[in-house]
């Protein structure tokens, strides 16, 4: 529930309240919307009822949550929220581009790319270390070596890092390397594994799964939120569908609906998206008309001997060439990009 204080509650109603309901059991988030007058609760609802919070000196009213996800809802926190990525701000008015291969391959080529995406626009370098393929015979990423190139591409560009992490026991290793910690659409309901990113305290891109409603995304939140890591990032891949003409259907529908179902910042993967190079443009910039809050895009310099995603990704004179158009389309929706 979400208890909104009074005007002129003073800093000892406040205080009072938030040492009951911990004694209670209940978990307080304190909000800065509303000039700070609201506090957000998570915990026994029976129990909450029971306490007549309405009537507690310094309390205006008490509103119940009436979504099962809490913590992620925008009832809870009715302003946007942003995730801070160091000096990249996820959630603001600036569209943030993540780009970068599929996997990181080797040093000379990740660092080329990474220059050249930056030089695009980018703000955010992507690459995967740990790859979930779908056959155990295929390229399966270059692992702690793979963690070092990021981190080399960062000390290097400036650009933040965002990589996979797909087992629990890896989360330490991973987090020890990369500024964003991504959760792979096919990890989406590992629940373990997002109950120990729960515990770390770097931002975390959730991807949606192939068949995954939106309320079972944002439950998917909750399990990281709710283990006390709120900095979130949701990202629209595309699901599964009955045409086999792109890879997955991008389901821009998602990006104003979750935007008016939740705070976390949203944004749109036109690459896994399409599964082709061509469709990426055109769908970016209809993520960014319709609200996304980012973008993440593969960009590789020889897609052709790419070892995974080739097809879907960009060459980095056509990223660039996207990423103009796409500074027109960010101005005529108030962004910047
Ligand atoms: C990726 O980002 O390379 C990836 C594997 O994405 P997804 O989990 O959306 O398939
Ligand atoms: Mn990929």
């Amino acid at each position: 529930m979400i208890i909104v204080l009074r005007d002129d509650a003073t800093p000892g109603d406040r205080e009072a309240l938030i040492r009951r309901l911990s004694r209670l059991g209940m978990t307080v988030h304190e909000s800065e919307g509303m000039g700070g007058r609201i506090l957000g609760v998570v915990g026994d609802e029976d129990l909450l009822h029971s306490q007549s919070l309405d009537s507690s000196p310094g309390v205006e009213r008490v509103v119940p949550l009436t979504k099962p996800y809490k913590l992620a809802s925008r009832e809870f926190r009715p302003d946007g929220h942003v995730v801070h990525v160091g000096p990249v701000a996820v959630g603001g008015e600036k569209v943030v581009v993540m780009a970068g291969p599929c996997s990181v391959e080797n040093r000379a080529d990740f660092l080329d790319v990474a220059r050249r995406v930056k030089a695009a626009g980018a703000t955010i370098v992507r690459g995967g270390a740990f790859k979930p393929r779908t056959s155990p015979y295929s390229f399966q990423g270059l692992g702690k070596e793979g963690l070092q190139i990021l981190a080399e591409a960062r000390d290097e560009t400036g650009l933040r890092v965002v990589t996979e992490v797909m087992d629990p026991r890896d989360v330490d290793l991973v987090a020890s390397y990369a500024d964003i910690l991504q959760i792979g659409a096919r990890n989406i309901q590992n629940f373990n594994l997002l109950k120990e990113v729960g515990k770390i305290r770097k931002p975390i891109l959730l991807k949606r799964g192939l068949m995954t409603t939106l309320t079972e995304f944002l439950m998917s939140a909750e399990y990281i939120m709710s283990n006390g890591n709120y900095e979130v990032i949701l990202c629209e891949r595309g699901i599964r569908s009955f045409d086999n003409a792109t890879r997955n259907l991008l389901d821009l529908t998602a990006i104003p609906v979750l935007h008016a179902w939740t705070h976390l910042p949203v944004i749109a993967d036109p690459s896994h998206g399409t599964g082709k190079w061509r469709w990426v443009p055109p769908m970016a910039r209809a993520a960014v008309a319709c609200g996304a809050d980012g973008l993440m895009v593969e960009v590789h310099a020889t897609p052709e001997a790419a070892f995974s995603d080739g097809d879907q990704s960009l060459l980095p004179e056509k990223f660039a060439e996207m990423m103009r158009d796409l500074r027109k389309v960010a101005k005529a929706v108030g962004r910047t990009l």
